[in-house]
């Protein structure tokens, strides 16, 4: 069995609500989306939905895996990112090779006939979800609907995005704790700044937050690569520092834990894909440090959850995002369980697909990737 060729399609469609953060507090509600196949010569295709460049993807598969048995996935990822080598493996390219092996694991479970967790090892088909909201455009009413909605799927933890102003940051952490309490539960609390602050600002503004609230987390309080910063920070509230999100490899995360900057690792597609994920979360278990899974459409990563031991929630944001697409998995009392479909369970809806595909996306569309607003990072420079 052999790679036979890459195929992507892009898309755009209209999210149910605006998403937005510290950084674009007004929220975007057109999002866009590429569907990575990876053929095999025997007409077995892996699925992805990620980032990266169809012409990049398109020339690392071309020149690296067409002939290559795709079933060698962890050989074929050090093989992409030993050609990347000169010009660095971050950014474009990482998006590409990240993409390329989320198909790749797709694939090979789909040759194996079996689910994706299956072949990742997990022993059981669930995980822990939280919700989040990507809030920071919705009003306080709507904050209240969504967090009621999950938490009427049993959901007890939620994020809330802050770090516009602190007296609306207490209001709606007061409201998405109300509508978490709906799941029967203890409210689970997390915040997520997404790094607009200097450590100081991180450290006054949730130390205030924390005179009403029991946080569990705090994300990106600060800059991704700032181990002092982020290390300031932990010693300075109650709540773990969440991070990672936005790094691209594993020995990005290795001083974050080594310095005691991360109490919590995020992980993402971007991270290298399931391959690099895998490597990040054994490195946080070799510290005993959680990971909690990044939300993707359609929770359609959630089968690399189920095989960490480590892992405690899985970020579900649920705003429409799976519209040309299935995935085999439903949220149960606050846990996704996953199907037995083979692979990642995405199935391809070609009439949603065609209603939404697009040549090249449209100029503007922010698609989640939106710049850092004005007067970030700086101890007291008013924002409006
Ligand atoms: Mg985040």
């Amino acid at each position: 069995m052999k790679i036979a060729g890459a195929r992507t399609r892009l898309y755009e469609f209209e999210m149910d609500r605006p998403l937005g953060d510290a950084n674009l507090p007004e929220g975007a509600r057109m999002a866009t989306g590429m569907l990575l196949f990876i053929d095999s010569d025997d007409g077995v295709s892996g699925i992805a939905i990620g980032g990266g460049a169809p012409g990049t993807i398109q020339r690392l598969v071309k020149d690296l895996l067409v002939g290559e048995d795709p079933r060698g996935v962890k050989g074929l990822w050090q093989k992409m990112n030993n050609a990347a080598f000169k010009g660095g493996n971050r950014g474009e390219i990482g998006s590409a090779i990240s993409t390329i092996d989320t198909a790749l694991w797709d694939l090979k479970a789909r040759i194996n006939g079996e689910p994706l967790w299956k072949t990742l090892g997990a022993s059981s088909p669930q995980v822990r979800a939280y919700a989040s909201g990507i809030d920071m455009a919705l009003t306080d009413e709507e904050i209240t609907t969504f967090y009621t909605r999950m938490a009427k799927q049993g959901i007890q933890g939620g994020k809330l995005k802050i770090g516009v102003d602190l007296e609306s940051d207490e209001r709606r952490l007061g409201l998405m704790r109300d509508a978490l309490a709906k799941s029967g539960k203890r409210p689970e609390l997390m915040i997520d700044s997404n790094e607009y602050w200097s450590p100081k600002q991180a450290i006054r503004h949730i130390s205030h937050l924390e005179r009403s609230f029991d946080i569990t987390w705090a994300e990106e309080p600060a800059r991704r690569w700032d181990y002092r910063g982020l290390r300031q920070v932990s010693r300075g509230i109650r709540a773990a520092v969440a991070t990672g999100e936005n790094l691209d490899l594993l020995p990005e995360f290795t001083p974050l834990l080594v310095h005691e900057a991360a109490d919590i690792i995020n992980l993402g597609q971007g991270s290298g894909g399931i391959t690099g994920m895998l490597q990040i979360a054994d490195l946080a278990y070799g510290f005993d440090r959680p990971v909690t899974l990044m939300n993707c459409p359609g929770n359609f990563m959630a089968p690399v959850a189920a095989c960490l031991p480590n892992h405690i929630g899985m970020e579900v944001v649920d705003a429409g995002r799976a519209v040309c697409f299935t995935v085999d998995n439903r949220i149960e009392n606050g846990w996704i369980i996953l199907g037995d479909s083979p692979g990642n369970g995405i199935a391809v809806d070609e009439q949603k697909l065609a209603a939404l595909e697009v040549e090249q996306f449209s100029p503007g569309v922010k698609a989640g990737s939106w710049g850092r607003r004005a007067g970030a990072g700086m101890y007291e420079t008013p924002t409006r």
